[in-house]
């Protein structure tokens, strides 16, 4: 009855362009001194898939680091890749 339904945030991904709720998507924020963080902070923001597919086609073309102007360094998308493996194994493991 009432509008209380949470609308969710629609954010697009940086490699399939596709929008998807901010909650299913890593976040990736360039903070005011040029670094790089990962799902928390203040400043430019880039949105990924969490999927293999979104994160090789980043990667490939470069797409974060167009999106947020600056470098992503390899511990960040060896990050990325990390979770995506947890995530696997985690998938597994409920078989
Ligand atoms: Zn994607």
């Amino acid at each position: 009855m009432s509008a209380k339904v949470r609308r969710p945030v629609l954010r697009r991904c940086v490699a399939c362009r596709s929008l998807q709720d901010r909650q299913l998507l890593w976040r990736l924020i360039r903070q005011a001194d040029g670094s790089i963080v990962l799902d928390l902070g203040m400043g430019r923001s880039a949105y990924l898939c969490r999927d293999r597919a979104c994160l090789e086609e980043a990667k490939r073309r470069k797409r974060l680091q167009r999106s947020l102007r600056a470098q992503i360094a390899d511990s960040i998308i060896a990050t990325l890749d990390a979770r995506l493996e947890g995530s696997d194994a985690a998938t597994a493991k409920a078989r």
